[in-house]
């Protein structure tokens, strides 16, 4: 399992996953939507070049992409101050 934070996420990768993946449409998703921070590491799994926290746009497209093309190996935790609060206040927690 590899585990990298950027500003206010907090990203999960579960490697075992990527070695049956042919896509690997994370690699492309972040260099098309963010910055390109994922590469491929040993051709197999991807990993972080460079700082996440200064170099993460946040954009979510690397979840998005493997949960559609891979095999739904990474997972985001996006937590948002007062939204539980929020849904309270509504009704609908
Ligand atoms: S798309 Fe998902 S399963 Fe495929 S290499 Fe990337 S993280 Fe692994």
């Amino acid at each position: 399992m590899q585990e990298f934070e950027e500003q206010t996420l907090k990203v999960r990768i579960e490697e075992s996953q990527c070695a049956a993946c042919e896509s690997k449409a994370c690699i492309a998703a972040c260099k098309t939507y963010a910055r390109g921070m994922l590469v491929l590491k040993d051709g197999v799994y991807p990993m972080v070049a460079g700082e996440a926290k200064r170099l993460g746009t946040e954009c979510l497209a690397c979840e998005y992409e493997c949960r559609l093309r891979g095999k739904g190996a990474i997972s985001i935790d996006a937590p948002i101050p007062g939204l539980a609060e929020y849904r309270k206040k509504l009704g609908i927690a």
